[in-house]
């Protein structure tokens, strides 16, 4: 599991993230929802290793991530993350931005293979092999760097705002689909959103986070049958 302890970020001594504790268990699918600015970013970050907490710590799976004295380098992570602008690289084809991770990792040749099969038919993206990025359309891209985050099979897959870019036809079918996908290959997720439709889809808990504060952690059901204040009524759309 991810443990998340008494975590705080200061960036020149404004206070974005206070003493956020929690964690994930193997296999959950956390959505972190909040307005902009609220932090959810950050947090990702500093799960990721591109921040160093101001005081806290980051354990996953009973090994030290982050603490303030302490920075296990984003490389050495067993973590990989979907950016909102998917950041596919432009000069390689789709197959060789999937692969790409493998190789550096020098896994045998006979099982890239397999992978990339495997991903090619989870994420229906058979007969885009030799296209190149800006040959795809959105939902295509984004898949192809979902593909490309799990390809490496980390223990841990981060998402910052993964359909914000895509329209609402398609975010609508993305979310679902990746719902879906992710259940099945049984990632733990970190998921990043400010659509409360989109965390309903994915998320096992929902956590909501104000001002760097977390407003609240539950359930779908719980944070929508009993939010913990009219705020949060408010931030999911319930109030009128
Ligand atoms: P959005 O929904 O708009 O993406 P967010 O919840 O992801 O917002 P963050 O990006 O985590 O918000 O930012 C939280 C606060 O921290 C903001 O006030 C932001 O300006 C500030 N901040 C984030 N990164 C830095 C940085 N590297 N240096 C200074 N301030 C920062
Ligand atoms: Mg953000």
């Amino acid at each position: 599991s991810l443990i998340i302890r008494n975590i705080s970020k200061n960036f020149n001594g404004l206070q974005v993230l206070k003493d956020i504790s929690f964690s994930v268990n193997t296999g959950e699918i956390i959505s972190i929802l909040g307005p902009s600015g609220c932090g959810k970013s950050t947090l990702l970050q500093l799960v990721a290793g591109l921040q160093l907490p101001s005081s806290g710590e980051i354990i996953l799976h009973n090994e030290l991530l982050s603490s303030s004295k302490f920075l296990m380098p984003p490389e050495r992570r067993p973590i990989n993350m979907v950016f909102q602008d998917y950041a596919l690289w432009p000069h390689m084809t789709i197959e060789q931005n999937i692969v790409y991770g493998l190789k550096l990792k020098q896994v045998k040749k006979h099982i890239i293979e397999e992978k990339k099969h495997k991903l090619f038919e989870l994420l229906s993206l058979r007969g885009l092999e030799n296209r190149f990025p800006v040959q795809l359309s959105g939902g295509q891209q984004q898949r192809v760097a979902i593909a490309r985050a799990l390809a490496t099979e980390p223990k841990l897959l981060l998402m910052d705002e993964p359909l914000s870019n895509l329209d609402m036809q398609l975010r609508y079918e993305m979310r679902n689909e990746l719902s879906y996908l992710l259940r099945q290959l049984g990632t733990t997720v970190l998921h990043v959103t400010h659509d409360p439709l989109e965390a309903y889809a994915l998320a096992d808990r929902i956590l909501i986070l104000r001002d760097g504060s977390i407003e609240q952690l539950g359930t779908p059901k719980q944070v929508c049958e009993q939010p913990a204040s009219l705020w949060v009524a408010g931030l999911l759309g319930m109030t009128n």
